[in-house]
């Protein structure tokens, strides 16, 4: 099946709503350091269109119950460079027309606003991941560049569409100071924030030592030393990432924007079925 029920497995600190996941492509072409998907699927950074889509999703589509949240991606970037070979993901939004579903997209690229008059027919949420201004090329080598992430914030947010941003990964002595920069210049555009530490997985890990070697040392120190082992990945020590995360929550109050973390297990940075976004779409039913 290609239309999933969202199951991060079974994971006991995710706060997500019930939701059905979608990965129009196997693997992803933006190759950032730090992601979390490379650990269970091969080649991951050699991403392949997922065979028979169209056949297969208009098929799945008829036993998804209307009303239901789909989320694109989850593991996978939706708008990846192959999208604008394939159009699996225009394809799929297109299906949605006229029909009472809620979608969810979840980006880092400016491709997503190809789809804007299918997005306008929509009942969804752009949630676009911006996590540096300073080391996209290094940590991201794959995807947009932040101007052209906050370009397009900007313009969807402008065409009516609500926008969330997911800052996301913090990762201590990288992008930790400036994610506060990048909150201040996304919150007249955005309506919510999702954030998280990093959490490490070997091969993640060993991805970002090697780009940044003089970091690693302080690094291994923090995650696998003093830090614990939650659910299979490496977590910083929990008062750090109190730390990281506090300031950015302190100014979304400020700002009066909501926000809340992916599975950090701790109480006041959780919003239970909140935490995607997704919520948005709830009211403005309402
Ligand atoms: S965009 Fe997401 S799925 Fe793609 S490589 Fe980056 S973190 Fe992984």
């Amino acid at each position: 099946m290609y239309i999933q029920r969202f199951d991060p497995w079974n994971s006991k600190l995710c706060t997500c709503p019930e939701k059905y996941s979608l990965n129009p492509y196997t693997g992803c072409g933006h190759r950032c350091l730090y992601c979390y998907a490379t650990a269970f699927i091969k080649n991951f950074y050699s991403p392949r269109p997922k065979k028979d889509f169209l056949k297969k999703i208009k098929k799945e589509l008829q036993k998804i119950p209307e009303g239901s949240l789909i989320s694109l991606s989850n593991s996978s970037d939706p708008y990846q460079p192959l999208e604008r070979v394939y159009f699996h993901t225009k394809e799929f939004l297109k299906l949605l027309v006229k029909k009472n579903y809620k979608v969810l997209i979840i980006t880092k690229s400016d491709l997503v606003m190809r789809d804007l008059e299918v997005l306008k027919e929509l009942r969804c949420v752009v949630s676009i991941t911006i996590t540096t201004k300073k080391y996209f090329k290094a940590l991201e080598p794959g995807a947009p560049s932040y101007e052209r992430r906050l370009s397009a914030i900007k313009t969807l947010a402008k065409s009516g569409i609500l926008v969330t941003a997911r800052i996301d990964p913090v990762i201590p002595f990288l992008n930790d100071e400036e994610v506060l920069e990048i909150l201040e210049e996304v919150s007249p555009w955005i309506k919510h924030i999702t954030t998280s530490t990093y959490k490490a997985k070997r091969d993640s890990f060993a991805r970002l030592e090697k780009v940044f070697p003089e970091r690693a040392k302080l690094w291994r120190e923090l995650y696998f030393k003093k830090g614990e082992k939650i659910e299979g990945s490496w977590y910083l020590p929990e008062n750090l990432r109190r730390e990281l995360l506090h300031p950015l929550f302190e100014k979304a109050k400020e700002l009066g924007i909501s926000i809340a973390a992916c599975r950090e297990g701790i109480k006041e940075f959780e919003a239970k079925g909140k935490c995607d976004g997704s919520f948005l779409l709830d009211e403005l039913k309402e």
